[in-house]
């Protein structure tokens, strides 16, 4: 059954451990965003369609992938209010409910490719993590192009320096890593 909308303002509290009330709609957050503008809700829109309990269309917006987590919305609050406590929590049941909007497929795809090679390995594989990531978008999208501009860059970043087919040293404690994985209990 569907949560009530005052459900899921607990749920995004709860995550971000903030109190979305405390809010004023200032646009200080929106004004030090770094990435506002390509944003279609940016933070102050965020923020109002929690507050209004409006969670769900919240977590469809492509904003919430267009984050870059730098804190600036969170610095800038002039009630203390964890902005970006708020769109991490969003991200969070958007992969949940399955409600990613389909133009951040791409970003999600990624970020999943990210966590599960860290899962598997401890650390990043980056050859690993860009064969998953390309078999899988691939194969839901049939999107050649994608795979052949991948794999132009996949050279020149080699030479680079800026990829390793080897792993380097290994994490001393895979299952640690595996039991935090599990405790997130996110499906990836
Ligand atoms: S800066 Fe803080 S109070 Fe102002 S709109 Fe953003 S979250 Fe609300
Ligand atoms: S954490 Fe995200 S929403 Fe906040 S200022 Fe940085 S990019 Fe913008």
């Amino acid at each position: 059954m569907e949560k009530p909308n005052q459900d899921w303002k607990a749920r995004v509290e709860e995550l971000a451990h903030t109190r979305l009330s405390d809010c004023y709609q200032c646009g200080k957050c929106t004004a030090g965003c770094p990435r506002g503008a390509f944003m279609d809700m940016p933070p102050t829109r965020l923020m109002c369609a929690a507050q209004i309990g409006e969670i769900k269309q919240a977590a469809q917006a492509d904003s919430i992938w267009r984050c870059l987590s730098c804190l600036t919305c969170s610095a800038r609050c002039p009630k203390s209010v964890n902005v970006s406590g708020v769109v991490d929590a969003l991200r969070q049941i958007s992969v949940e409910t399955n409600s990613t909007s389909p133009k951040s497929a791409k970003i999600v795809g990624f970020q999943k490719a990210f966590l599960r090679n860290v899962r598997r390995n401890g650390r990043t594989n980056e050859v690993e993590m860009a064969t998953d990531f390309e078999a899988r978008y691939f194969f839901r999208r049939f999107d050649v192009m994608n795979v052949i501009n991948t794999g132009m860059l996949g050279p020149k970043m080699l030479a680079r320096g800026k990829m390793h087919f080897a792993l380097g040293s290994p994490v001393k404690d895979k299952e640690l890593v595996k039991r935090i994985f599990a405790k997130c209990g996110v499906e990836l």
